[in-house]
This record gives C-alpha cells, structure tokens and sequence, in this order.
C-alpha cells in the first residue's frame, strides 16, 4: 500500500469551512470517549467496547444531533462522525492490545484532523458485492482534488497520476493543511541490488555508516533549527494559551507565538523524516541484505546524556523505514544482538578490546589495523555470526 500526502492550498472560507469540520470530528470523539468511559462505571452492563461504542453512536444521532442547539452538526457530511467513531473504537483497542496509550481527548492545540470516505458504491443485485472501483474516488492527475461529499479543493504540488481512494484525510499542522489518502497496493518490477549484504551502523555523530563504505548525515540546518526553536522558546517562556477556568483570553501575540512554535516544529520533523525516507529508500535500493544493531532505543533515551541525539537521529524511525520497506524493494532486514561487541571488535583480525565512547577511531592493539570506529563497527555488523542475528 502507498499513500499520499499533499499540502491544500485553500482561502479563508475554506480554512474556516476545515476548521469546523475538524471541531465536529473533536466534539464527537470527546463526547464518544466520555461517555464510554462513564459507561464503564456501571458493572452490570456487559458489553464489548466496540458494541458500547455503537450504542453511543445511536444515541449521537437520534438524541444529540436532533438538539435544536446542534442543528449545525447536520451542514456537515455524515462521514466525519462515522469516522470519528471508527478512530474511538482503533485507539480503544489499540490500548487494550497494549498498543498505545489511554486514548486522549482531542484538542485544538495537537492539530486538527479528519476523515472522509465514499460510501455507496453501485450494487448490481441485492448481496452481491459492489462493481469495482464504484466505491472509491477517482483522482485526475494535476493540482486538485474532489473530496467524498465536499467539492474540489486546489493543492500545492500536484500529483503526477490518475489513481483512486477511499478514505481522505484532512488534517493542520501548524497552519497548513494536509489531504491524505492511501492508494491500493501495486506491483513494484523486481530490483536487483548492487550489494548482496552490507552492515549498517547507526550512530550519534554520523546518521548512519554502511559497510560498503558510503556514509549518510544527518543535515546540519536541523542543529540550527533546534537552537533557533530553543531561542524562540526561552524568549516566550511566560507566554500562556489564555486559561478557560480562569476566565483568561489568550492574547493575540500568544496566538501568533504559538502558531509559529508549531511551524517550528513542524520544519524540524521535516527535515527529519525527509532525511531519513531518503536514506532507508536509497539504502534498501542498493542493499540485498541489511544488517542492523538490535539497539535498546528506551534504555538510551533514559541516559540523559544521549536522550537528544538518539530521538534527534530516530533510530527507531530508521529501523521501522527499512522493515515495512522490505515488502515494496525486496530486501532482507536482520538485527544483530545488542551485545554482539561490534565497535569493540576489529574488523580485521577479530581481536575484542575495550573502547571509550569518545574514541573516534578504533586502534587494534594485537594487529595495528586502523579505522574510523563507525566503519569498523558496520563492517563487524556485516560479518556477525549467525547465532548473533533474527530477522527483523
Ligand atoms: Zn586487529
């Protein structure tokens, strides 16, 4: 499956018609999520959460939303609330699998988001299933695009094929707008790779080192960004989002601060998650089989002196990249146990000596082998023994 993001490019009665639909799907997914959890207070009611959260629906729909008081509701199509329930009942049994957190209240200041989808689709007889691609919406290639009971918005960047989805999702960070949707899996001719097995060394200094001998950074602007955003926030740090209880407004250079945090923000991630798609894609291109340290990524982030540059390089995110892309490039993802001594091994001689988190450069005191700790890891990465390594 691959999915597609692509920013909106919209007027301010368009931001203003996204910005109430995104504070209905908010209402109904706080008012489904209180009410089930008041429903859990009650012991002799036994029921699923998923049957409970159906009973909830039904009383939305005949009870709240007959409410002269929220005869708004009904300018909106019916999908955002089917949807906003359908997101309640996954977070629900997301925390149940033990998955995810207690599903959060929604607010305002996370960002806005909801969904869509074309619902009939054209049944030839009664049980039958639907004619193919009835159900789903057409996408023309170019700069717009028609949403399932909404019309035709504008986008930024446009897209370069004609396709077709069910499900749309409109979601703010910051103060832009996003539509995304996913689009049915399609075949990917075979890739031969140029190397048939290469270690991968994640590290603090270096995004990640490959054994083969090419190296991927991590791009200076995001250092820069993070030291601006720090600046910016230390700068605001008396700043306040009004507070409801104490009948306090927030001011409009609050607004403005904090819409600009998020932007901030928001630049970051980018850079991040631009970086690193590129490098697993490129790497997951070339390499066959890609071996990679099974890292104890919470036990990092609890020492504090590596917190940032772990969470900053996302080894979790790299790893996570290189395993769901195996399914689209073809690729063999392994871990090597995470006390296989692969920095403290030479790559040569295989002699195990002790190394200091500062030392660079890996010295080998029985051959003389010298180099670059970093290469010298992803090398011993590639050559780990066979009861060292799982797949991933
Ligand atoms: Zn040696």
């Amino acid at each position: 499956m691959y999915s597609m993001k692509r920013e909106l490019k919209l007027n301010n009665k368009e931001v203003s018609q996204m910005r109430g639909m995104a504070g209905f799907k908010r209402v109904v997914y706080n008012f489904g999520l209180d009410l089930l959890v008041a429903s859990w207070q009650f012991a002799e009611v036994k029921a699923t959460d998923s049957k409970r959260i159906d009973n909830i629906k039904k009383v939305f729909t005949q009870v709240t939303m007959q409410k002269p008081e929220n005869s708004w509701m009904k300018n909106y199509p019916s999908t955002i609330y089917q949807s906003a329930f359908i997101d309640l009942k996954n977070a629900v049994s997301r925390w149940r699998e033990g998955l995810g957190g207690f599903p959060k209240k929604k607010s305002k200041k996370k960002g806005d988001s909801f969904s869509v989808y074309k619902t009939a689709g054209v049944y030839p007889e009664k049980g039958k299933p639907a004619l193919p691609f009835t159900n789903r919406v057409t996408i023309f290639a170019g700069k717009q695009i028609k949403l399932p009971g909404l019309k035709i918005f504008r986008l930024k960047e446009r897209i370069d094929f004609i396709c077709s989805s069910q499900t749309f999702t409109v979601s703010r960070t910051a103060d832009k707008w996003f539509v995304s949707f996913v689009l049915g899996a399609e075949k990917i001719p075979p890739i031969l790779h140029a190397v048939e097995r290469a270690g991968v060394d994640l590290g603090v200094k270096c995004l990640a080192t490959v054994s083969d001998g090419s190296k991927y950074d991590m791009p200076l602007t995001t250092k820069k960004a993070r030291t601006k955003l720090g600046k910016l926030q230390w700068r605001n740090r008396n700043k306040v989002l009004g507070n409801k209880k104490l009948q306090v407004f927030a001011s409009n250079k609050a607004k403005k601060y904090y819409v600009r945090l998020s932007r901030h923000h928001l630049r970051i991630s980018n850079i991040r998650q631009d970086t690193t798609q590129k490098m697993t894609t490129d790497l997951s291109r070339k390499v066959y089989n890609i071996r990679i340290e099974d890292l104890n990524v919470s036990g990092m982030i609890a020492n504090h002196k590596l917190a940032a540059a772990v969470s900053n390089n996302c080894f979790y995110e790299i790893r996570r990249q290189l395993v769901y892309k195996q399914l689209h490039y073809g690729t063999k993802v392994e871990l090597v146990d995470r006390w296989y001594p692969s920095s403290k091994t030479c790559s040569c001689c295989s002699h195990i000596q002790d190394m200091k988190l500062s030392d660079r450069v890996f010295q080998c005191k029985k051959c003389g082998h010298s180099q670059d700790r970093d290469e010298n890891a992803s090398i011993n990465l590639k050559n780990a023994p066979k009861d060292k390594i799982r797949l991933a």
